[in-house]
This record gives C-alpha cells, structure tokens and sequence, in this order.
C-alpha cells in the first residue's frame, strides 16, 4: 500500500493494523506506537482540520479520526479497562459476587448526603452520628473515619445504614469520575427558609446520572419563615414529585440543629432502598470494595478507610488497594474498636498497607502477598507512564511566560483554596484586580473552596491546566505527591499580599515584551562598489556610534527615509569581514538594497526589550 501524503509529509500506513492506546493519550503515544515522529502527526492533524498539540490529551473520536486517516485500527482502552485486564492476568474479576442468586444476602443501603453550601449537610451527618448509634455505645460515634453505620428500627425490625461522612458532592463525583460507586441512595438536603439553590440542581443531576434514589431532607423547619411545602413545589420542577403529590419520592422535614425526626429521615432512607434496590451481596468471598478516606498516621502508619462491597475483610488477610497493598494488620470501626471482620457496606478502618491509597481507589482481597505487591506495583507503574505525558506539559508560574511564549494561552488560571471563606473571597478579588496589561493577558479564577486542597481540587487544575493558590491550608494526605506527579503547581502562602506580588509577576511576565529602537550608529556613503551577484556595496565612513553586522539599517538621502527595516548583510574593513566598525573609520557596508548613492546615510539600530512598569 502506499505511504499516506499529507501535505508533504509521508507516513506508513497501518495496513489496519490494531493500536492500543489508553484513554487521553496524546500524539506523541500515538507516535511512539507506530515509530512516527508526533511532528508528523500534528501535521496529519492539520490537514484534518485539528489544530492540537503533540502532548496535548486526545478525545478518543480524535485518536480514532487520525488511526482511520493512517490505516490503524485504534482500540482506545479505558483505565478501568486497563485495570480489569491486569486483574484477569492474575484471574481475578472485580466488581461481581461469586455465585448464584442463593449466594446473597441484603446488605444496608449506603448513603451520602447532598445539597447546596449551609443548607446543613454536617450538621445532619452529626446529628445523625450522635443518635443513632449501633446498639451498646454510649455517647455517639468518636472518630471520624470517613464513612459510619447507625442502626435504627424500622417496622420492629434493626436495620442498618452506612453513610459517607464527607459532605458534599465532591467525594461523590470524584469516585463516579473513577468508575466507582460507592453510594445507594443520596440524601438530598434542602433549607427549607432557602428552597433550591445552584448546588441543589447539581446535586439532582448527579444522583439522577448516578442512577441513585434521591431521599429529600427538608431542614432547618425550626428557623421562622421556613416554608416546606414551597421546597416541595420547588422540587417538582426538577422532576422530584412528593409521595403526598403523587409522585414517588419521599420528603421528610427535619431540624439538624434540634435533632427533629432523624429517625423519620432514616426510615425514609430505609424504605426508599427497600422500594427502589436489591441490595444484596455476597458476604463468603474474598472481599472488594472501595477507599473512601486515607491519611498517614505518624505512629500507626497509613489508615485507609475502606467500604466493603461484598465478601468479608478479615484481619490478615492480603490486600490490595489502589497502588498501595499489604496485610490487614488491625481495623477499627468508626467508635475506635477494633474488629476482626467486616461484612457488605461496613466502613472500616485498615492498618498495614504499605502506603497511602486515593479515595476511590478499589480494594481487593488476594491470595497471598506475592499477588498483592505485583498488582500494585503495576498499578503504580502505569500510573507513573500515564502522568508523565501530562507532567512534560506542566504549567507553573515560573515558566508561564515560556508557555505563553509558545502561543499556548494568554490567561492565567488560578484554583484558590484557603483556610477560611473570607481570606479566599479577599484573595480573590486582588487578585482579580491585578492589572494584567488590559486586554493582553487575563486571571481566570477557575474554582475556590475553603480546606485543605484535595484530589478534586487536583484534577481540576490538572484538567484545566491551573495554578493552585493554597492560602494557609496544604494538601490533604498524600495529595502532595499527587499533585507532583500529574504536574500541577501548587502555591503556598499565608500573607496575602505576597500572593498578590507572585501572581502579578508572574501575569506581568505573561505580557508580550514591549521592543524599543536603539540607535547604533550611523555612516556616510562616499563611494559605491557594485560586486557581482551580491549587489552594491556602500564604501562609507562612520560618522558616530558604531556600524555593527547583522543590525538593523536604514537608507536616508538628503534627510528623507529612502529604504526601511533593511539589514547589515555585509560588512568590511578592506578586504576584511569585519563584526563592527567604529565611529571615523572607513568599511564597506551591504544593505541588500542596491539603490545607494553618493552622500546617502546609513543609519542602523537595535531593537532592545523595555521593561515594563
Ligand atoms: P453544609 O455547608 O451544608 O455542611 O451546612 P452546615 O451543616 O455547616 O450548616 C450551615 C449552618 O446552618 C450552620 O450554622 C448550622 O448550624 C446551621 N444549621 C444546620 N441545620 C440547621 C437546622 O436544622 N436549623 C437551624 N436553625 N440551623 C441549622
């Protein structure tokens, strides 16, 4: 077959070959894989209509646009798809019970509540944790470890609920956005004196894409002027009709603050699962599940929570989570007991990982250590490959010029995270109002948030190349290294002013240079030589400064500009080429311009960078 032309630039075609590729790689991936300069291929991209760059992270219509053009077969593999592959080499499937339908055994549902900032979301998970504790602790739940079950009666019998102990939707886009689904059921709080508010319709259209049951707690019913039943209307514009209206969604009115009908709430949550899911797994399998919290411990070493989904974790058993991996040393429950096993939707806390897992990572019971240290060192591994591509294009504030140098974006990205609500909003208003020389060059702040600077908050930046402002507050866990290796900057500060001056360096770094004319010096023509094939030669003596090659000239004849924007192509002392003549000294001077006369000057000059103010 013959090599594909685009434009002048030959590649050999794939003869439909099949090319692997894993989701969001680049054209330099894609180049190494068929030992193509990736060059070549942004050029292919252009002939395509595409301007994109080599490292730049592909939507996979694109991969596969460019593979039909080339006569490759692309297989964009996702990595939830790598990961599934790497877990069948070692015969293992995650994500399904074992066995038949008799295998199972229901499980409680596992819950995490949404809504809009200050509309109560702590508060309920406190007031939750304080009542409702799994029979025989006195004094409500102690530790916070991220995720916690209560126990409540429901038609005279006990069941259980685990709910995730992060507000916010943050944990839960986070894990989706992974591939993993931690939750059953959303409890979608509401202000019943604020009605529905942006992060409410957020939290709606991710419970609804999540495919998960929405149970709406109405709070705040003690504050005067609350009004329920307009929460109620509200709602059914987003499609969440009222049992009592006839629709099929349960309402329950609440006070977080007072402790009014928890239980109602956990009823409804109770019964809204019963209703919608069968919730069932497997408890006598090697157990799988997720991490949904993990800090180092000085003294104990990393504490990973995890949420079994099916099996039962037993203490000494070998596991593998995310990257890190290791032997169930101990696990504590959310009172700070120690228990020697976990059954479906029980949160616990693991000791003896060898590291510090993500939320959202997998965790899976294996056969011995052996197996458990492979899988997570190939985990680790890929991971590493995956990040370098987008590290080699990270973006800091010390080399944003060079960026913007390169023509790849005039604005400056900022993620703000501080330590309280008022420092960010203060922060990102001066920084907002840094005066980025007009039009040229802009501050996008592109999200804030108060606390300490999560994962999330590292992908974002990392997605939308951005710098992250962190104001009194570091990353959380091992989100440090986290963010080294996707290459996100991150800048630390606790005055803001400071922040103020680095970012307007660095914006002021951003702007174009601004070049000013220097005059060099200027000569006399006295005699014109014509040589052949180069053209006429100015025999002159410098009348001032000095006559240096390859400046910029100008031709002037009796005080009128004659021939701009020229060069000093040539330049001689007698038969010498010289790299400049001083001021009364005679040379020969080319211009590249042939119309010189007797008595013309040539004036020549430098364009210098200013400074800008
Ligand atoms: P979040 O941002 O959704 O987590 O909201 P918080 O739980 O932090 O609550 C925001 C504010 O509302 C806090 O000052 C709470 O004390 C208050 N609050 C929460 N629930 C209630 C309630 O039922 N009644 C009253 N009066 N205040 C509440």
């Amino acid at each position: 077959m013959q090599a594909p032309s685009f434009g002048g630039v030959k590649i050999p075609g794939g003869n439909g070959q099949v090319i692997r590729l894993s989701r969001g790689a680049s054209l330099s991936d894609f180049g190494d894989r068929i030992d193509v300069n990736p060059a070549s291929l942004v050029q292919v991209m252009m002939h395509l209509g595409e301007m994109v760059t080599a490292t730049q992270s592909l939507p996979d219509e694109t991969l596969q646009l460019l593979g039909e053009e080339l006569n490759y077969v692309i297989q964009v593999v996702s990595p939830e798809d790598e990961d599934r592959e790497l877990l069948e080499s070692f015969s293992i499937e995650f994500g399904e019970d074992e066995g038949g339908d008799e295998d199972l055994r229901a499980r409680p549902p596992v819950v995490t509540v949404m809504g809009h900032v200050d509309h109560g979301k702590t508060r309920l998970l406190d007031a939750i944790r304080n009542t409702n504790v799994v029979s025989g602790e006195a004094g409500g739940i102690t530790q916070h470890i991220g995720a916690y079950q209560v126990a409540t009666t429901v038609d005279g019998e006990e069941r259980r609920i685990t709910f995730i102990d992060t507000p916010g939707h943050e944990a839960f886009t986070a894990m989706r956005a992974r591939g993993a689904q931690a939750t059953d059921v959303a409890v979608l709080v509401i202000a019943a004196d604020d009605g529905v508010k942006p992060q409410t319709a957020e939290a709606i259209d991710h419970a609804k894409a999540a495919d998960v049951p929405i149970v709406v707690a109405v709070n705040k019913i003690d504050v005067e002027g609350a009004d329920p039943q307009k929460v109620r209307a509200q709602l059914t514009e987003y499609g969440l009709v009222a049992e009592e209206f006839g629709g099929d969604v349960q309402f329950v009115d609440i006070s977080a603050k007072q402790g009014i009908n928890i239980d109602g709430l956990l009823e409804a949550v109770v019964l809204t699962s019963d209703a919608s899911l069968d919730l069932r797994a497997n408890p006598d399998m090697p157990a799988q599940g997720l991490a949904i919290e993990a800090y180092l411990d000085r003294g104990r070493g990393s504490m990973a929570t995890v949420l079994v989904q099916r099996g039962t974790l037993n203490v000494g058993d070998s596991i593998v989570c995310g990257d890190a991996y290791g032997r169930v040393r101990a696990m504590l429950d959310e009172n700070g007991d120690q228990v020697q096993f976990a059954e479906p939707s029980r949160p616990v806390q693991v000791l003896g990982l060898t590291n510090v897992p993500s939320a959202g990572d997998n965790f899976l019971v294996v056969k011995d250590d052996r197996v458990a240290r492979q899988i997570a060192q190939q985990r680790e591994a890929r991971e590493r490959f995956a990040q370098q591509a987008k590290a080699s294009r990270r973006v800091t504030l010390d080399n944003w010029q060079t960026t913007l140098a390169e023509g790849e974006r005039n604005e400056l990205l900022l993620l703000i995270k501080g330590d309280m609500s008022g420092s960010v909003e203060a922060l990102e208003e001066s920084l907002l109002k840094i005066d980025a020389g007009g039009d040229e060059v802009g501050i996008r702040v592109i999200g804030r948030g108060v606390g300490a600077i999560t994962q999330n908050d590292i992908n974002l930046a990392s997605s939308a190349d951005a710098i992250i402002i962190g104001f009194n507050v570091r990353p959380e866990g091992k989100n440090s290294e986290l963010a080294d290796r996707m290459g996100v900057d991150i800048r630390y500060y606790s005055v803001i002013y400071q922040a103020i001056d680095e970012v307007e360096a660095a914006v002021k770094g951003l702007l174009k240079p601004i070049y000013e004319e220097v005059q060099l010096g200027s000569a006399e023509v006295r005699e014109v030589f014509k040589v052949p094939r180069i053209g006429n030669i100015a025999g002159s003596i410098v009348r001032d400064g000095i006559i240096r090659r390859n400046t910029k000239a100008r031709l002037i004849r009796e005080g009128v500009v004659i021939s701009e924007n020229l060069n000093v192509e040539s330049l001689r002392r007698f038969k010498d080429d010289a790299t400049e003549v001083r001021e009364g000294f005679e040379c020969g001077i080319g211009v590249g311009y042939n119309d010189i006369r007797i008595a013309d000057v040539i004036e020549t000059y430098e364009m210098q960078e200013k400074p800008r103010d």
